[in-house]
């Protein structure tokens, strides 16, 4: 057991990330201490008293025995930032392991790049690796250049359509089937468009972006999407919109008729996400379509007038090796999508699997990772690509990273104004997250509320006027 006491601070959930981050096991809190299931036993003490943090072994770790066995603030840093990073160290050196990313768990890279002044602050301080460091500098460049043109008091709109036709085997996402759910899905549709007929009209903020996305919105049949696109689109408030992104995620969706009511609608920009080109792979997810009908989709796409459109591709799906992952993305770069995304896959853990032929499998696969991720930055940069946006999740293999690559300007602004945390987002239909954005002056800080809506579409449905009213308030109110 690997435990680690808290004494003066409460800061659980970044130390938990790191501690899970090397063990690969979830910790549990208990009263003032963190316990992580491993074998061997080991105690820390993460200790912070009058604004300093202390951390240090207090038993346990005999590789760290004639090593430094405690952690002094060094880094003029937040308290928690600081006891996460001393963490880092200590178990870094205890466990002779080093992440990618250091001790940039669960904070955005991007964010913590516009706070120090170099690359190689990010390397010194957080003990992050060249490459990475790099790499979210240069993303850092490409989200500044489009919030530089974007107004900070405007809203950002997401309409979210959580169905989708079947569910990928990976998919970590609150997405239902819609084939269990058909009778549901004109209800749902109706449902949001009553939603924005009660929050729209009482929004006095301009509105920069709309952003249609899922689930898979392309899974309602040709006339309830029809229906629902000029639903949308019949509100004043998307009259003078700068950019609207529809996501028609999986090609087995996509459809000439739903394509025309985009057009219709003036949408130019969308997404058709083949997540790879091996067929092998996509049947192994559960994903019912073939390359074929990516390429085919693509093809119609582009001869109708979409003239932004973005690809996804996963790097490290079940049985996929770095050859078919590298192979996908070449063929990518030959059809020219605007935008390439690309995604590193969490693995959940096989329950039939020893912890220590878990950590050997995320040992190779994390090898697999390295080398299709470096593949993609190379290849894409050559390709003339640039990173535009990035995001970390929680459970990817090694805490890898999700990366928005965009060609001649074509950066999505919504994806921007989302992932950066730099813009308002005021969010329709179940799942959905409405946050506002306080920006602090002289600051890189910002201050953000949060407003849920109901996860579950009947739920939705049922209590839509009461999720509107809540929306509207929260958008009205002075922000604390
Ligand atoms: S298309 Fe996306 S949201 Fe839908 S099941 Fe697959 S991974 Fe999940």
């Amino acid at each position: 057991m690997l435990t680690i006491r808290l004494i003066g601070h409460e800061h659980f959930y970044p130390l938990c990330d790191v501690a899970r981050l090397f063990t690969g096991v979830i910790p549990r809190v208990d009263g003032d201490t963190i316990r992580v299931d491993v074998p061997s036993e080991a105690v820390i003490e993460s200790r912070l008293s009058e604004g300093k943090a202390l951390t240090s072994v207090v038993e346990g770790f005999p590789e760290l025995v004639g090593e430094l066995r405690a952690v002094r603030k060094q880094e003029d840093l937040p308290s928690s930032r600081e006891c996460k990073r001393q963490l880092y160290v200590l178990l870094s050196r205890a466990y002779g392991k080093e992440f990618p990313w250091g001790a940039l768990t669960g904070i955005r890279p991007t964010q913590v790049a516009r706070e120090v002044d170099r690359a190689e602050d990010l390397m010194r301080i957080y003990g992050v690796r060249e490459d990475k460091a790099k790499l979210a500098f240069a993303t850092m460049r490409g989200e500044d250049d489009v919030l530089a043109d974007s107004d900070p008091e405007s809203l950002h709109v997401y309409i979210g359509i959580p169905f989708c036709p079947t569910r990928c085997a990976y998919c970590s996402f609150v997405a239902q089937e819609a084939p269990r759910k058909t009778k549901l899905l004109p209800s749902y549709a109706e449902a949001v468009l009553r939603e924005l007929d009660l929050v729209l009209p009482k929004i006095r903020k301009p509105i920069e972006t709309l952003y249609i996305g899922g689930g898979t919105p392309t899974v309602l049949d040709d006339e309830l999407f029809t229906e629902f696109i000029r639903g949308v689109f019949s509100h004043p408030e998307f009259s003078s919109l700068r950019e609207v992104t529809v996501e028609a995620g999986r090609p087995d969706t996509i459809t000439e008729k739903k394509l025309a009511a985009l057009r219709e609608a003036g949408v130019t920009r969308i997404c058709i996400n083949p997540q790879t080109l091996s067929d092998a792979t996509l049947l192994r997810v559960g994903r019912k379509h073939t390359a074929e009908d990516f390429l085919r989709k693509f093809e119609l796409a582009r001869s109708m007038g979409f003239s932004v459109i973005n690809t996804d591709l996963i790097a490290g799906l079940p049985g996929e090796s770095a050859e078919e992952f590298c192979d996908s993305l070449s063929q990518l770069i030959g059809l020219g999508p605007e935008n390439i995304t690309v995604h590193s896959l969490s693995k959940k853990r096989r329950a039939d699997l020893s912890r220590e032929e878990v950590l050997r499998e995320q040992e190779e696969e994390l090898g697999k990772m390295e080398q299709m991720l470096s593949f993609s930055s190379r290849v894409l940069s050559e390709a003339g690509y640039a990173p535009y946006y990035l995001y970390k999740q929680k459970d990817t293999l090694g805490g890898h990273e999700n990366v928005g690559y965009q060609k001649d300007g074509t950066s999505c602004i919504y994806n921007v104004a989302m992932m950066s945390d730099q813009r308002s987002v005021l969010s329709f239909g179940a799942g959905g997250m409405s946050k506002r954005v306080f920006l602090q002056e002289e600051s890189h800080q910002v201050r953000i509320e949060r407003c849920p809506c109901i996860k579950d579409a009947i739920q939705y449905i049922e209590n839509v006027e009461k999720m509107a009213e809540k929306k509207v308030l929260f958008f009205q109110t002075e922000g604390k």
